[in-house]
């Protein structure tokens, strides 16, 4: 999952960054309100994290614009005297914001139910809990499990295989996966991506009979549950 953060203070910006990133989200930064702009327009987000007040191009301005082209949603930060910033956000289209200064516990959760909301159809009535045959992957408390007996992934791990699951039965590129789950391109070092298949594998595969996860040379990876 992709976050873009549009704030202009520095350390909020890198408190901002560093605790999602914590949370196994990738996230770009832009620093000013055209820049925001600009990656919101041209990348691929599941959210935007927006500023109201901004050097340039204020908060409401890139919002009107993002709104214009696209869906994606946009979790405002308002000052928390400013209550007209917030009627005026919601009108213009953000779908919640939050008021500085704010706990990480709710940012992380606004994140999450906005994040829940904008998900794809499909992914079943619990959309916090990802299932394929015996994998369970519970987001919330960021656990998996095969058979109920519990998989000791790391974050990235966690990510790439939240990825799989949400879109099992698809086969995703190295070049998908390095650039949601790494934030790189395929020009930088993709052996990283067959290096964390193979360990998510070993841990994922290896212990059970049932394999989830195949390699389709050539292609990519898919996680599909084949009879
Ligand atoms: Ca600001």
């Amino acid at each position: 999952m992709k976050i873009l953060v549009v704030e202009d203070e520095p350390k909020l910006a890198e408190y901002l960054r560093k605790a999602l990133t914590e949370s196994s989200y990738v996230v770009d930064v832009a620093s000013n309100g055209s820049d925001g702009r600009h990656l919101a327009l041209d990348g691929h987000y599941d959210l935007v994290l927006l500023d109201v007040m901004l050097p340039g191009m204020d908060g409401f301005a890139v919002l009107r614009e993002l709104r214009r082209a696209k869906n994606v949603p946009v979790l405002m930060l308002t000052a928390w005297d400013k209550v007209e910033d917030r009627v005026k956000g919601l009108q213009a289209g953000a779908d919640d914001y939050l008021v500085k200064p704010f706990a990480l516990s709710e940012l992380l959760a606004r994140v999450q139910a906005l994040l829940r909301r904008g998900a794809a159809p499909g992914v079943g009535p619990d959309p916090t809990i990802l299932r394929l045959a015996d994998l369970e992957l519970d987001l919330v408390r960021r656990k998996a499990s095969r058979s109920g007996q519990r998989l000791d992934l790391t974050a990235k791990e966690f990510t790439l295989l939240t990825l799989l699951l949400r879109r099992h039965g698809q086969v995703l590129s190295r070049t998908t996966l390095a650039e949601q789950v790494w934030d790189m391109n395929f020009d930088s070092n993709t052996n990283v991506v067959e290096v964390a298949v193979r360990r998510l594998r070993g841990k994922l595969d290896d212990p059970f009979e049932k394999k989830l996860l195949h390699t389709v040379r050539g292609m990519g990876y898919v996680l599909e549950n084949r009879e």
